[in-house]
């Protein structure tokens, strides 16, 4: 599995499996990435390589860092000091999204009352657990 940003200079690729997929509506989310919403998969920390150049660090919040490329922008990961498990990858990063589709929606609590996304997946106020 491998995913990439906008212009290329920065790549991933990861040995393991997702551990999830989801969508996620929260207020921070939208703000860094100028989108009413966005998908993550979670891959554990130790499984992804990074390649090309270094994604830049910003701490978006306390315990939280996002990782993006430096040249165009795009936002790459998300890693929580809470979550020794997974790094979280953007979706729209992966070289083909379309095969790994959300299935469930956190912080739906913070969604935008005009974006209607019509599916019967599961929709957690906050985090999933
Ligand atoms: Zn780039
Ligand atoms: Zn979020």
């Amino acid at each position: 599995m491998k995913g990439h940003c906008h212009c290329g200079a920065v790549h991933w690729e990861s040995r393991a499996p997702i551990a999830w997929s989801c969508y996620c509506h929260c207020k921070d989310c939208r703000r860094n990435c100028a989108a009413p919403v966005t998908a993550f998969i979670g891959i554990p920390h130790d499984a992804v390589a990074w390649g090309g150049e270094p994604p830049r660090v910003y701490k978006s919040s306390e315990d939280v860092e996002r990782m993006f490329c430096g040249t165009c922008g795009t936002q790459m990961a998300y890693r929580n000091a809470r979550d020794t498990a997974n790094l979280h990858l953007y979706t729209a990063t992966l070289e083909d999204p379309a095969a790994l589709p959300p299935r469930f929606h956190v912080y739906h609590a913070e969604h935008l009352g005009w974006l209607n996304i019509k599916d019967s997946l599961p929709r957690f106020a906050g985090t999933a657990g």
